[in-house]
């Protein structure tokens, strides 16, 4: 099968209108493209809820607070494409930054609360700058599901905060976090990561599991995230701007692990910033505590 490219919001919404005349159902997958596993698993995942996929790619200048970042973005659009042929992606809706932000665009959605802190803290204005470019991909779509990844996962909290606020009929769903057979997060900016620095990176993702079991046999909080810490940068990470224990439902700061939570981090390798997070699971006290409430 092949998959149509189309760059004009007019042209994405008549073959929508169409589709809706068919009544069949409509998902949305967004993205920046550069696609790996990760993104191609909502996209399968997609398709298995809905009956037309559309995937958008859009490397959105308003999210990135630093222009080297958003300079050294890999766009492989051609590549991307063929992929999305292979999985069975109906459209790859994939606009120019003109047309998404056209002389005199003047509006910014800003989500509070789920923003502030981790990412928020240390990304100035880029969850405005997600908040805004998705409202319009979801309206521009206008599909009945949209999939996000659990990878970006209080990007996740930001857009199921916005879509209620705004009441946007879409339902939002999420998938889990794709991981090289090491355990790696698979993300795009992982292609900028030196050979010493790719050996070197699985260790990010195995603390945390590590972490998320002690944290879960009952090691004191606080004590977990020092010793975590310390574990990261002895793994020859240069930074840990972030890590935390935050509730997996909304993302409120917890200091003793008595509800689900999700540990989440962001740290340096080198000139590449990695981000991860994985659930943690109750003690088995509480959990029969809860179960039994
Ligand atoms: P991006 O292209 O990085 O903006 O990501 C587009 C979508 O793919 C977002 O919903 C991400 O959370 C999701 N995604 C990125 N990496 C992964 C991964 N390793 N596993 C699952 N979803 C991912």
């Amino acid at each position: 099968m092949s998959t149509a490219i189309v760059r004009i919001v007019s042209e994405l919404r008549s073959i929508v209108a169409a589709w809706r005349r068919e009544g069949l159902r409509i998902a949305v997958v967004p993205t920046m493209g550069a696609l790996h596993e990760g993104h191609l698993s909502l996209v399968r995942a997609a398709l298995i809820k809905a009956d037309r996929v559309i995937v958008t790619l859009f490397v959105n200048p308003r999210q990135f607070n630093n222009a080297a970042d958003l300079a050294a973005y890999p766009r492989t659009e051609h590549d991307d494409v063929a992929k999305l042929a292979t999985v069975g992606a109906h459209i790859l809706y994939a606009p120019n930054a003109a047309d998404i932000y056209p002389q005199g665009f003047a509006t910014t959605v800003s989500v509070g609360g789920v923003s502030e802190g981790l990412c928020g803290t240390f990304r100035p204005g880029h969850f405005d700058g997600v908040a805004t470019v998705v409202t319009k991909l979801l309206l521009q779509s206008g599909a009945d599901l949209a999939f996000f990844g659990e990878k970006d996962f209080q990007q996740l909290h930001v857009v199921r905060q916005l879509v209620r606020d705004l009441d946007i009929p879409i339902e939002i769903i999420a998938g889990p976090t794709v991981r090289e057979a090491d355990g790696l997060a698979m993300s795009s900016r992982n292609a900028r990561l030196s050979l010493a620095e790719r050996n070197r990176a699985p260790r990010l993702a195995e603390i945390l599991v590590q972490t998320a079991r002690q944290l879960s046999s009952g090691e004191p909080v606080q004590r977990a995230l020092t010793d975590a810490r310390l574990a990261i940068l002895a793994a020859g990470f240069s930074d840990v701007e972030y890590l935390e224990l935050r509730g997996d439902n909304d993302l409120a700061p917890i200091h003793t692990l008595d509800r689900p939570a999700r540990l989440l981090v962001a740290a340096w390798l080198g000139e590449t910033r990695l981000i991860d997070n994985v659930e943690v699971a109750l003690p088995r006290a509480e959990a029969l505590h809860q179960a039994a409430a």
